[in-house]
């Protein structure tokens, strides 16, 4: 790409990060590029990324088409919440619902989430985000393929970066394993903190498990209550020994 080009798009992606936030141009400062495969003089730094946001995560992962998720989706889902929030909820993939409208969790399961984290306190309102592993809707809502996730990683990872919660919630089997990198059963991950990048992550059943198997509700409440006792500064409640 020339450095022209380059210009343009960084161009439109500030207009359209102004437009998201309150529609007022904000003043930045004047950045430089190069055309690809340019050689740069010894003595010039490439440029860093910075002024990351997740409405630049957003808008990226809009037009996103590293993986074969995106021949299939009606929308992008890339997460929505607190700027700042307590908690991030991380599940594994948009359904049909969330496919549909562009929202993560706003099906059957995701009003039981809703029920769910309002019973602790917490809400996608004020204090919680809530996203996904993969942006796109897997069809027919198989699980995402390793490839899938390892495309789309990167765009969780600005998020994390970016929000900087106090706790992760990982609801589901199929993020918790690939956050924690293990093969273990969800039954028997959930329950207990574990460490992820330095925040501590706690696995419990996604709320579709709970809509399918009443038993599980009980178990998923302990895991809420563990949630709260942390979120009331109690370090070391629910840490794995
Ligand atoms: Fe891009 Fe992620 Fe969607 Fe794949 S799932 S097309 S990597 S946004």
């Amino acid at each position: 790409m020339t450095a022209d080009a380059k210009q343009r798009v960084a161009a439109l992606l500030d207009l359209a990060e102004d437009r998201l936030r309150d529609g007022y141009r904000t003043e930045r400062q004047a950045r430089t590029f190069s055309d690809d495969g340019e050689k740069r003089p010894a003595n010039v730094q490439a440029p860093s990324i910075t002024g990351d946001s997740l409405e630049r995560v957003s808008l990226e992962v809009g037009s996103c088409e590293a993986c074969i998720l995106a021949r299939t989706r009606r929308n992008t889902v890339p997460g929505e919440g607190a700027q700042n929030p307590l908690v991030l909820v991380i599940g594994e993939g948009p359904g049909a619902d969330e496919d549909a409208s562009g929202r993560p969790f706003v099906g059957k399961a995701g009003q039981l989430l809703d029920k769910m984290l309002a019973a602790v306190g917490l809400s996608r309102e004020n204090n919680c985000f809530i996203a996904n592993l993969v942006k796109c809707r897997p069809p027919g809502n198989r699980d995402p393929e390793p490839g899938e996730v390892s495309a789309c990683a990167v765009f969780l990872a600005r998020q994390i970066t970016l929000l900087k919660p106090k706790i992760i919630l990982s609801v589901g089997r199929v993020p918790t394993q690939n956050l924690l990198k293990t093969t273990e059963g969800i039954g028997r991950l959930r329950g207990r903190f574990v460490d992820y990048q330095g925040i501590p992550l706690l696995p419990t059943y996604h709320p579709s498990a709970l809509l399918r198997d009443e038993t599980l509700k009980r178990p998923a409440w302990e895991d809420l209550k563990l949630l709260k006792a942390r979120l009331d500064d109690n370090p070391s409640a629910g840490m794995a020994p």
